[in-house]
């Protein structure tokens, strides 16, 4: 059911045995695992059902790393989250984004891919995707009636992605929550703390505003934070009453690792001088098997270890290029790519070609508390995104491997800023509005924030949900990754509740 909390008495107490915060894509897919059970579950949602600018509001802070999306433009904050805005790209860890990669400082997780692979598979209908296959490309292709694009498999592989509808959380689940007996939504309101015992080993409550008032507060036996990798850390730091530095922050890593991909759109432009191929295949979605699909590029396993890259990939747009009359005379002569092909008018002409790049895990890249305050006197948050020389350096190959591999397949001629200027970031660069790392999971706390089961060391009944926890990020989109993750989360808190 849904609670106004604007209609509740100033200082009323709400009990539960267990609390989420926040209800985008992981507070909302949590609940859901929980309704019907015999918890009594309170989400609590700083926003309604629409967007509202004042709550909106409370997600303003300032960039003072490179500049990138300010920080109330790449998140929603209201019933749904984020998805209200998602474009509904999933895609699944690769076993290796796991792995401990000895050129990457601080990758590796400390779960294997089998861990996750139940949970994968069962954010497939939630995300309103089809079958749950992302290994047989080219039978899909063959059935659509397309190729796959014939790449040197040394170098660049085509790999599958499902394209949600995409789903938007608080419209597809706002009645099976409307229905549920034993989950109730709480919205208007906002948790600006959390208070713990005198160690801060154990969470006592949460205590919660609407903008207009009241206030009010919930008691329960576990505490899940919801609300996205860069409130998840934010309301970690804010609850310092009993430990100064904020909850689980004994080891200064709350907000720190902070990580998002790296974007850079265009990458390349591909002027095609021969027709002959179908690149509608990683253009376009596709229907098949209950869903919708499309291929993309990306490194092989075997070069990204070789060549010692973080993880990229490549998604083919079939539009005019951006580089205007300047790519007829610099096109990158590369692998023998045949002759210039004239500047054609017709769609198709072109492919266009984005990248987003896995950058280094970075204690250097963080979120903090800033001086300023939100409309609740509540400190901001600070974002420092950072990108270093190596990141640059291996954007610069990552764009490189393309543009041979489009030379050597002979369909036309790559023009890539970047390879012409490799000591500078292309102008089309920016993060990927994917907030990651800020609580990390770890098998230490000397080395994150939350272990194993995203539980926060040192705290009993406090967990993390979401993206936060991600200690490497791969080339993929996050969502149906930490809706895995909350899946999980939420058959560990039900074993362990039980
Ligand atoms: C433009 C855009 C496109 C994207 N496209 C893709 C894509 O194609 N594929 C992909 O995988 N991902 C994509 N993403 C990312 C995706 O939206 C997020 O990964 C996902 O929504 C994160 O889910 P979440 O539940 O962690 O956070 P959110 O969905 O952001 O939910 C957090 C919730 O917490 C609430 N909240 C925050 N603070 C408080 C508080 N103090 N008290 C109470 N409630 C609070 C908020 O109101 C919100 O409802 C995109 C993001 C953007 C911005």
């Amino acid at each position: 059911m849904f609670i106004d909390a604007r209609n509740l008495e100033n200082g009323h107490t709400v009990e539960a045995d267990l609390c989420i915060v926040g209800a985008g894509a992981v507070g909302i897919a949590m609940a859901l695992e929980f309704d019907g059970s015999n918890k009594n579950v309170v989400v609590l949602e700083s926003g309604g059902f629409e967007f509202d600018d004042r709550t909106q509001s409370l997600y303003q802070g300032d960039n003072v790393g490179r500049p990138t999306y300010p920080l109330e433009h790449n998140r929603l904050r209201y019933f749904g989250g984020t998805t209200g805005h998602w474009a509904g790209h999933c895609r699944p860890f690769d076993a290796f984004d796991f792995s401990v990669r000895d050129w990457i400082p601080h990758s590796g997780w400390p779960i294997k891919i089998e861990e996750l692979e139940p949970y994968l598979e069962r954010t497939q209908p939630l995300l309103g995707l089809g079958k749950y296959d992302y290994d047989s490309l080219d039978q899909y292709a063959a059935q659509l009636g397309f190729k796959t694009l014939p790449l040197d498999s040394g170098r660049l592989i085509s790999v599958m992605k499902h394209q949600s509808p995409p789903t938007r959380f608080g419209t597809a689940y706002r009645q099976q929550l409307q229905d549920s007996k034993n989950v109730s939504v709480y919205l208007y309101s906002n948790v600006l703390e959390l208070t713990t015992n005198e160690s801060a080993s154990h969470i006592t409550g949460a205590e919660v505003a609407c903008i207009d008032g009241p206030k009010y507060q919930v008691k329960a036996k576990e505490f899940v934070l919801a609300t996205g990798g860069l409130e998840n850390p934010r309301l970690m730091l804010l609850s310092n009453k009993s430990a100064p530095a904020g909850i689980g922050n004994s080891h200064g890593l709350v907000g720190r690792f902070y990580t998002d991909h790296i974007l850079i759109r265009p990458a390349l432009d591909v002027s095609l001088s021969r027709t002959g191929f179908n690149f509608r295949f990683y253009t376009n979605p596709h229907k098949i098997n209950g869903g919708q699909v499309f291929a993309i590029m990306t490194a092989a396993e075997e070069l990204t270890r070789k060549e010692k890259l973080t993880r990229f990939r490549f998604h083919l747009y079939n539009v005019r290029p951006q580089f205007g009359a300047a790519i007829g005379g610099v096109f990158s002569d590369l692998d023998g790519a045949p002759e210039v092909a004239p500047l054609g008018k017709e769609p198709g002409t072109y492919i266009q070609v984005h990248m987003a790049m896995e950058p280094m895990p970075n204690p250097d890249t963080f979120v903090r508390l800033s001086d300023k305050r939100d409309l609740f006197g509540q400190r901001k948050l600070e974002v420092s995104w950072q990108v270093t020389d190596r990141e640059r350096a291996n954007a610069h190959r990552a764009i490189e491997i393309c543009a041979l591999e489009f030379g050597h397949m002979g369909f036309g001629r790559a023009f890539a800023p970047m390879l012409h200027k490799p000591d500078e970031w292309p102008a089309a660069f920016t993060s990927g509005k994917h907030h990651c790392g800020t609580t990390r999971m770890s098998d230490s706390p000397q080395t994150g924030v939350v272990d194993r089961n995203c539980k926060v060391f040192d705290v009993d009944n406090l967990y993390i949900g979401g993206s936060s926890v991600f200690p490497t990020i791969g080339h993929t989109n996050p969502t149906m990754n930490l809706v895995a993750l909350s899946l999980r989360l939420a058959d560990h808190l039900k074993e362990k509740m039980a």
